[in-house]
């Protein structure tokens, strides 16, 4: 692979690196792993002047627990929120997303900023992140902003971000231990392929554990913007989880995928497919609490 010429630039301080994109924003691209960055670049896709690595800023590191909330650093590696003891506890449902990812070179490498910084509709902890109500802090020099996760994505690859701002911290909700969760995933191979279609579900059921309280679904590559299936939740909400029910919530996400997109995202034969998805999802979550 041959990669176009540019300036690499590293700061090991924040401001410093806010203050280069505050001048030179609109001509660089921000790498972390380069997973993905650095095929980009080898395709010749985009040709930025300036590459500024962000892998060497402590702020962006560590996962650490605030209240009922979990805040992540952007360059922690996939290889980190599958073993993070914090995310296995209180938000496994990301810790399993991760784990399924690449192979364990890509995992040591690529980071959570980065996997919703490319804003592939195939990225997966991007499902994991619907169902943990989870908003990204935006900063710029001098500024901030949060947002909801999916405010961020405006179309496959495209984000709301400016060439002078970055993803500087991932906030999750904190489950209670114990909380029902699922990640299920189609590829065609088991390692180092994308998902062809994948759901993360959450199930909070009451206090007698014998009818769902609240679900979460959310599926991804199968739409161009995450999405919560808010209907097939509500089928849900206050049921016990007869097969029926569930066979019930499962087409309506198939159903609403479809509305949410159009065929060629998802073709009428991956209908079935994804109503499976959903069922094994659910009845793994149910089993595995
Ligand atoms: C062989 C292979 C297999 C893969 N398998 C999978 C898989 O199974 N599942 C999956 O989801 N992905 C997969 N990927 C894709 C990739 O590894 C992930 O998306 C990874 O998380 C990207 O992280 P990174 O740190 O390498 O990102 P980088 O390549 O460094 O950056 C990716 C994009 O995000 C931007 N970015 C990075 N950090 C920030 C930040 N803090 N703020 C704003 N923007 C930022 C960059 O500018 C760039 O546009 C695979 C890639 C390869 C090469």
């Amino acid at each position: 692979m041959i990669l176009p010429e540019f300036d690499y630039i590293t700061f090991s301080s924040l401001d410093d690196t806010l203050g280069f994109l505050a001048g030179y924003g609109d001509e660089s691209k921000i790498v972390a792993g380069g997973t993905d960055l650095m095929i980009k670049l080898g395709h010749g896709e985009i040709k930025p002047h300036y590459v500024v690595n962000l892998l060497d800023i402590q702020e962006l590191k560590g996962i650490q627990v605030h209240g009922d909330r979990i805040s992540i650093g952007p360059t922690v590696t996939h290889t980190e929120l599958a073993g993070s003891p914090i995310l296995r506890k209180f938000a496994p449902v990301l810790s399993q997303g991760a784990g399924f990812i690449g192979s364990p070179q890509i995992r040591n490498q690529g980071t959570i900023g980065g996997n919703i910084g490319n804003a592939s509709p195939a990225a997966d902890t991007v499902p994991a992140l619907m169902v943990l109500n989870s908003r990204l802090k935006i900063i710029r020099r001098g500024e901030k902003r949060w947002i909801p996760l999916a405010d961020f994505f405006v179309k496959p690859h495209q984000t709301v971000l400016a060439g002078d701002e970055l993803i500087a911290e991932i906030e999750v909700e904190k489950l209670p231990e114990h909380t029902a969760f699922s990640f299920e995933r189609v590829a065609r191979r088991r390692a180092l392929d994308i998902a062809q279609m994948s759901v993360a579900v959450v199930l909070f059921m009451d206090e007698k554990g014998e009818r769902i309280r609240e679900a979460r679904i959310a599926p991804g590559s199968v739409t161009p913007r995450p999405v919560r299936m808010r209907e097939a939740e509500r089928i849900l909400h206050g049921q016990r989880a007869s097969d029926e029910v569930i066979e019930r919530a499962a087409a309506e996400v198939s159903e609403r995928a479809i509305d949410e997109t159009d065929l060629q995202w998802l073709p009428e034969y991956k209908k079935p497919a994804l109503r499976g998805l959903v069922i094994r999802a659910i009845r793994d979550a149910l089993e595995r609490r």
